[in-house]
């Protein structure tokens, strides 16, 4: 038998003003899944975020995640993070003026349960040891990697079973981006699934298990990730070859 998605998103529209960013966007995530959105600057891969964590409102169409609709139920983000879905926005907005240790607890916020969270801040000091060191460093002084990894561990923080990532590569050394994809395969492996927006395309399907290529909002490819790496249309427009 088939597993039933964790998330699926199905002719969905949203934009900005009398704008429409996305049109009639399909896409699925299942458990276990590392999925991922390539495509160029504007085509849509952050408002697709933005839109499935309930911060931009969906014009049309459906967001079912584990059988809800966040969409005809108009579940608020904070109540979307409660079910199970964290959103770690682009790496630099973490909050700069609060600790690393105030960005962790505010990432927590919607829970009631002292003692799970206290095992997953350990958990995420495991996965990213220097947020440990700096725990008492404002968020704005971190560098570029860790202010990302602070952003996913923020996100982890709530104990999701979907993590949404935009850009987790952006702007960061080659090495760290290596590192912050070994911390995705990871947690990964540990049970959670990743729907990951990224501009470096060759990174983000080397480690997804299936991939969907967004041009001006809507879905134009989708394959696994080995797929897609080999697809003559992705070579040419996304992997500079
Ligand atoms: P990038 O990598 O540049 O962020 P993207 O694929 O994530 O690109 P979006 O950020 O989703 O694309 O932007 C899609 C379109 O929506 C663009 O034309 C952008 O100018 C527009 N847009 C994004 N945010 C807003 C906003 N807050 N108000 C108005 N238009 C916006």
């Amino acid at each position: 038998a088939a597993t039933a998605p964790l998330l699926q998103v199905e002719d969905l529209e949203a934009g900005y003003g009398p704008i429409n960013v996305l049109h009639r966007l399909h896409l699925t995530v299942y458990p276990g899944e590392i999925v991922a959105i390539i495509g160029a600057n504007g085509a849509g891969k952050t408002t697709t975020l933005m839109t499935i964590s309930g911060i931009v409102k969906a014009r049309t169409g459906r967001i079912l995640f584990q059988g809800r609709d966040l969409v005809a139920e108009k579940i608020p983000a904070h109540d979307i993070v409660r079910l199970g879905l964290a959103h770690a926005p682009e790496g630099r907005k973490i909050f700069p003026r609060l600790t690393v240790r105030e960005n962790l607890d505010l990432g927590a916020f919607t829970r009631r349960d002292p003692q799970g969270v206290a095992e997953d801040l350990e958990k995420v000091f495991t996965l990213f040891p220097i947020l440990r060191q700096r725990q008492h460093q404002l968020g704005g002084l971190l560098s570029g990697g860790e202010q990302q990894m602070l952003a996913i561990a923020r996100a982890l923080m709530a104990r999701p079973r979907l993590l949404l990532l935009d850009e987790p590569s952006l702007g960061l050394a080659p090495q760290v981006v290596v590192q912050i994809f070994q911390v995705i395969r990871e947690l990964n492996r540990q049970g959670v699934s990743v729907l990951l927006v990224e501009q470096n395309a060759r990174m983000a399907l080397k480690h997804a298990h299936r991939g969907y290529v967004l041009e001006t909002g809507r879905v134009t490819l989708t394959g696994t990730g080995e797929e897609l790496l080999h697809d003559p249309r992705v070579r040419a427009a996304y992997l500079g070859e």
